[in-house]
């Protein structure tokens, strides 16, 4: 009876077994790889142009949203649908429904001011369970037409399609403002203690490993970006060529600043319109663009592909400098 059972149950499983694996077949081939169809209107750009205003202004000694308010009083501005990311594992967001962007250049420097209605400030994301809030903006890289018959995906981009995303982070505009520019662990857990502290012998014995950054810290030895203290900047500059190809550049060179009040953030990002990285989106007064940007809401867990997307390119198109 037993070796009845036994076959039954080996039969069993691998009927089962083949049942899962077709049905992760068909799974799969209708969602692969991990990826649904991008719908044909997602190809069409956004009628409204961002008008990227030329303003003659004093680059202010401390660049933060308030001494930039000025600057801004005349852009007008571009409202963008948001949605959640709904195509590529793993998906969500949702709980950021719209933001608005208005954008402007002096003939050296483009700001971009994006805000959102966002109830919960989360700027730190040391625990396992906390997530930061983060907005991106994303353009295309080289002089593109983007048309239903010239497909460029807002999404990422594609293959042979890359772009440059922009992406600011709470936490790391809150790490500028500590000493040392990093919150670290103990920051979220003061009362913490560590293993070394329970040795009466551990610092002597082991001096060599807790002062090691190679064998304590593997990322700041590797030269991450992100565990690096002192990165002295709030903005990652990246590229992107689809879902899964998010790759951060040697070449920082965006920055940005915030203010949070109200339910609400204000976020700038700027940088040089013109850059010497072969792998920056160039800006350049009279010419015109692209851009799709994401907002992650921390407290609704957002993180990676959980986030509030447009989804479709918005175009942008840059004042003349008054002389040209
Ligand atoms: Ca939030
Ligand atoms: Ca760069």
């Amino acid at each position: 009876m037993n070796i009845r059972v036994s076959k039954l149950k080996l039969y069993g499983v691998s009927f089962l077994g083949a049942m899962f694996l077709s049905a992760s077949l068909f799974a799969a081939e209708e969602t692969a790889p991990g990826v649904k169809d991008v719908t044909e209107e997602e190809f069409t750009p956004a009628k409204e142009v961002l008008n990227v205003k030329y303003v003659e202004m004093e680059k202010p000694y401390h660049i933060d949203v308030e001494s930039l308010k000025g600057a801004f009083k005349d852009a007008s501005s571009v409202k963008i649908t948001l949605q959640k990311q709904d195509k590529a594992f793993p998906n969500g967001g949702g709980s950021v429904t719209g933001a608005e962007v208005k954008a402007i250049h002096d003939g050296l420097t483009i700001y971009f001011q994006i805000t959102w209605s966002d109830q919960t400030r989360n700027a730190r994301a040391i625990a396992v369970q906390e997530f930061r809030d983060a907005c991106a903006l994303m353009f295309p890289l080289g002089a593109v037409e983007i048309t239903p018959a010239e497909h460029f995906s807002p999404r990422m981009g594609d293959r042979e399609k890359p772009t440059n995303i922009w992406h600011w982070k709470a936490d790391w505009e809150a790490d500028l403002l500590v000493k040392g520019e990093l919150e670290d662990v103990e920051v979220q857990y003061p009362n913490m203690h560590d293993d070394f502290n329970l040795n009466p012998y551990s610092a002597y014995y082991h001096r060599e490993l807790i002062t090691s950054v190679e064998v304590l810290s593997g990322g700041r030895a590797a030269n991450n970006l992100l565990s690096q203290p002192g990165r002295g900047r709030t903005v990652e500059d990246l590229n992107a060529e689809g879902f899964g190809t998010l790759t951060t550049q040697d070449h920082q060179d965006v920055n940005g600043c915030s203010q949070y009040a109200d339910g609400a953030w204000t976020v700038i990002m700027y940088r040089s319109l013109i850059t010497q990285d072969p792998h920056d989106v160039q800006l350049v007064p009279g010419g015109n663009t692209y851009f799709n940007m994401a907002v992650w809401n921390g407290g609704e867990q957002d993180r990676n592909g959980q986030k509030n997307i447009s989804a479709q390119w918005h175009p942008a198109t840059l004042e003349k400098v008054a002389w040209q």
